[in-house]
């Protein structure tokens, strides 16, 4: 269908506005597992809620519709959509792997495909010479994660999909941190997007959701295939819910976005902040490459303060966020690298990639900019005085 309205009006008004049967204005949770067939010889097109559900079918409709995809598939989590994604590859395959890959995708990738005989080698994805000269004969994908994590680097993701072209290899990429609001990888020529909608995409903490979806038909059978085979579905009243935050995306990551950019701008004139990262800062290194491909900065940032012991103060006394891990939701979320997201890596593999001892990271929410700001400033005034 040719895309009619701009996004913000397609997340209301989709082919499930309201239910033809009922004239519901919400999508039915339907909870069967299994479903009657009326004809001994044509069955129904749901047979079994693995295979298909009615709620989850809607989700998957949506979701395909807002990436500008062929198929969607609904998952039981983030991680379930991306591992069924790597069962597209077979034992012998190679698969170039972003170097700042979220940390489950990285579990996956080096202590479970590498069982099945499938190789890999991580590469710093900004750097398109680096992509190049690591490229097999055996390589099948090439996995970006823009902007990534914790750092918010840059992936150009039209230049990856160039050389994977060159090379007949697929790429992914997972768009949890933009979500289709303001980054469309498939029509930057990616086969697969990705999502946690555990994050943006149902945005209240109360879901764990994934999201695949294809750009052509073709690789969408495929994966809907492996979706059965593995079975990692995604259930149907948590297929609601997703549904449910969808609808306000737009007005969530508006406001969580500009209130982002103006803490970022806020935080790198402070004393006792070293540095700061957000894609929307002028001096970002991915600032170009990121408003070419993107349409926002989105709600994620990440600071530096002095040391550890900063840190601890900072942590101790800011009282608005919720000290956690996880993202993109209604509610600030400040989290620490080094002990939750990278806790896994040495020091010293952590200091080489700048995910030092004193970086934060914060996903704004939808509290007032000034309130935060001020939370901000107190913290950082105990936190300053830590030598
Ligand atoms: C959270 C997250 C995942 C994993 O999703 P789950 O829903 O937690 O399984 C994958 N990629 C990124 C970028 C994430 O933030």
């Amino acid at each position: 269908m040719e895309q009619i309205y701009s996004f913000q009006t397609q997340l209301l008004h989709n082919r499930h506005k309201f239910n033809q049967e009922t004239g519901a204005v919400s999508v039915p949770v339907q909870h069967a597992s299994t479903f009657h067939q009326k004809d001994f010889d044509r069955f129904g097109v749901y047979d079994y809620s693995r295979s298909g559900n009615p709620t989850r079918a809607a989700l998957e409709e949506a979701i395909a519709e807002l990436e500008g995809g062929k198929r969607g598939l609904a998952f039981s989590s983030g991680m379930a959509a991306i591992s069924t994604a790597f069962l597209l590859l077979s034992q012998g395959d190679h698969v170039l792997i972003t170097e700042d890959v979220y940390g489950g995708t990285y579990r996956m990738i080096t202590s479970v495909l590498n069982r099945f005989g499938i190789e890999h080698s991580f590469v710093d994805m900004t750097n398109l010479h680096e992509v190049a000269q690591n490229i097999r004969e055996n390589t099948k994908l090439i996995y970006m994660e823009t902007p990534s994590n914790p750092l918010l680097k840059v992936t150009d993701i039209r230049g990856i999909v160039k050389l994977a072209k060159a090379h007949r290899c697929l790429t992914f990429v997972d768009n949890t941190f933009m979500t289709p609001a303001l980054q469309r990888p498939l029509d930057l020529g990616a086969d697969v997007v990705l999502h946690s909608a555990t994050k943006f995409l149902s945005g209240h903490s109360d879901v764990l959701a994934g999201l695949a979806v294809t750009k052509d038909e073709e690789l969408g059978e495929r994966l809907y295939q492996l979706q059965n085979a593995f079975g990692a579905v995604l259930g149907a009243h948590d297929s609601w819910l997703v549904l449910r935050g969808i609808k306000t995306l737009h007005v969530r990551l508006e406001q969580s976005s500009r209130t982002a950019l103006y803490l970022a701008e806020y935080l790198q004139k402070q004393e006792g902040v070293e540095k700061v990262y957000y894609p929307g800062l002028t001096d970002h290194e991915g600032f170009a490459v990121h408003s070419y491909q993107a349409a926002g900065s989105g709600a994620v940032l990440s600071f530096e303060l002095a040391n550890e012991e900063a840190v601890r103060q900072f942590v101790n006394h800011i009282k608005i966020p919720v000290f956690a891990v996880s993202l993109g939701a209604v509610e600030s979320i400040l989290s620490y690298p080094a002990k939750m997201s990278h806790a896994a890596m040495s020091r010293e593999e952590r200091y080489k990639r700048g995910i030092t001892d004193g970086l934060l990271r914060l996903s704004v929410g939808l509290e007032s900019a000034e309130d935060l700001v001020k939370d901000c400033r107190q913290a950082l005034e105990v936190a300053q005085t830590v030598k």
